[in-house]
């Protein structure tokens, strides 16, 4: 057996002792990164997960590598390290592969001049575009592209909600091959339309179509606006054809996927699905700290790890709610010449994240992640029971309601099986009291917290 095959072995046994939230959040992105005679070195995504695996797991893991190896394990060691995504794995809906080639010469970038860029704006490059599980099939995609325009997936058609870094993609492209194709034109499926509108009303459509039918890279955003607009369709179609059959690439992004996007042709969807379709997602809580930091950077703040969870946990939306919310905490404190604390960027977020905040979950949704987190169930959180093991769920429930919330006792208490509210008050008190002194309560609630705006539910 390899080291990938007892690993996964291992997690087989461990599984089974667990909620698949609970398994997930642990042992996302473990691997074992080395394993010489008795010794074994597990790589962990980060410090956090680390700890939890070193004194919660650490007897499971240790029986069951014995058990799966026959032999005594001495030392396990946790290390911080990221294992590079294997992008050859990944599969698409159709089961094609991305394959993600070095390039053997470096493409001129940006600064290249070029007549014929149209439509590019230079701040948007694959240099600062951080990777992450949700948009990490769609990079590469761009990528495969960038090595091989017009050959690979013609069309990439990339689509997810606003402000997912879909025109950051798109126009990354742009920029990055602008150094070495010499008609690039990026433009809106909006400008497309009026531009096509106009051009017929002045009797300019040949000039139109030798615009757009000349290009050897064609990036067309928000193909969505299309949508019940037939001339445009039209004259798209016979667009997309023209430079499709002179293996010339489109990339097009949408907010939805082509066969969601109401009032367009069947022929026009077939073409967009005849290459490469793939999505990003919203971004999850280890991406959106890294983003953050990095933009922070950039702006020549150097957040504490503490705020920079803060904001990941309670800017869920999109990433460029992410970058407002950054911009408001650096305006006020150059404004006030003070250096940002959790405190601060509490106050300054305040409105913004409960706004969001209550948006999206509700005491019900609080009440089933604390109970899937101590694998019970969320009947038995509002029971009568006054069992231990679900006494303290059921106080955490109360306190996280309230903290993130704000609901009132009263509410709690009914949602938490019909109680007094007095007896919420009691319970969130409670938790708030222990919380200062009990280190591993304070770790357990904040990892429930970051359950609730994950990826996972
Ligand atoms: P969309 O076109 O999907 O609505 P954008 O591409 O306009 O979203 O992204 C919104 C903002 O977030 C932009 O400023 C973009 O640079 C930034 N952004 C999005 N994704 C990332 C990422 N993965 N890394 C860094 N910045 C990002
Ligand atoms: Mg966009």
């Amino acid at each position: 057996m390899d080291k990938e095959q007892i690993w996964q072995a291992v997690l087989g046994e461990v599984e089974i002792g667990l909620s698949r939230v609970n398994f997930i959040t642990w042992f996302k992105d473990t691997f074992i990164s080395s394993f010489e005679n008795d010794k074994i070195v597990i790589g962990v995504p980060s410090e956090f997960v680390k700890k939890w695996l070193e004194n919660k797991f650490y007897k499971i893991i240790k029986s069951s590598l014995e058990k799966i190896t026959g032999q005594k394990i001495v030392e396990i060691y946790y290390q911080v390290e990221f294992k590079k995504p294997e992008i050859n794995k990944i599969n698409t809906g159709e089961k094609k592969e991305v394959k993600l080639v070095e390039r053997s010469e470096p493409i001129k970038t940006a600064e290249t001049p070029s007549v014929n860029r149209f439509g590019l704006n230079s701040k948007y490059l694959f240099e600062n575009f951080i990777v992450g599980k949700a948009n990490e099939l769609a990079h590469a995609a761009c990528r495969a592209i960038i090595n091989n325009p017009g050959k690979v997936y013609n069309p990439l058609f990339i689509y997810g909600g606003v402000g997912l870094g879909k025109t950051h993609l798109l126009q990354a492209i742009g920029n990055e091959l602008s150094g070495h194709t010499s008609k690039i034109l990026y433009t809106t499926s909006e400008n497309f339309t009026n531009n096509y509108v106009q051009a017929v009303k002045t009797g300019h459509g040949k000039d139109f179509k030798n615009v757009y039918r000349n290009v050897d890279l064609l990036l067309i955003d928000d193909v969505q606006f299309m949508g019940g607009k037939d001339g445009t369709q039209e004259e798209f179609f016979h667009t997309f054809n023209e430079l499709h059959q002179g293996n010339k690439q489109i990339v097009m992004t949408s907010d939805r996927p082509p066969k969601s996007i109401p009032a367009i042709e069947n022929r026009l969807i077939s073409r967009f699905e005849s290459g490469m379709v793939v999505d990003v997602g919203k971004p999850d809580i280890e991406t959106k700290m890294a983003i953050l930091e990095k933009k922070a950077i950039e702006k020549g703040y150097l957040f504490d790890r503490e705020i920079l969870v803060y904001v990941a946990n309670n800017i869920q939306n999109n990433i460029r709610e992410l970058e407002g919310a950054l911009n408001k905490i650096v305006a006020y404190h150059e404004f006030n010449n003070a250096a940002p604390s959790v405190k601060s960027v509490k106050e300054i977020l305040s409105d913004l994240t409960i706004e969001s905040r209550s948006k999206s979950i509700s005491p019900k949704d609080i009440i089933e992640i604390v109970a899937k987190f101590y694998n019970i169930s969320s009947k038995e959180i509002t029971s009568d029971s006054r069992r231990q093991e679900l006494v303290v769920p059921r106080q955490i429930a109360v306190y996280l309601i309230r903290e993130e919330l704000n609901t009132s006792y009263p509410t709690i208490g009914n949602e938490l099986g019909g109680r007094d509210h007095t007896t919420a008050m009691h319970a969130y008190n409670k938790i708030s009291e222990q919380k200062q002194k009990n280190e591993r309560l304070n770790q357990e609630i904040n990892s429930i917290k970051q359950l609730f705006y994950s990826s996972i539910y």
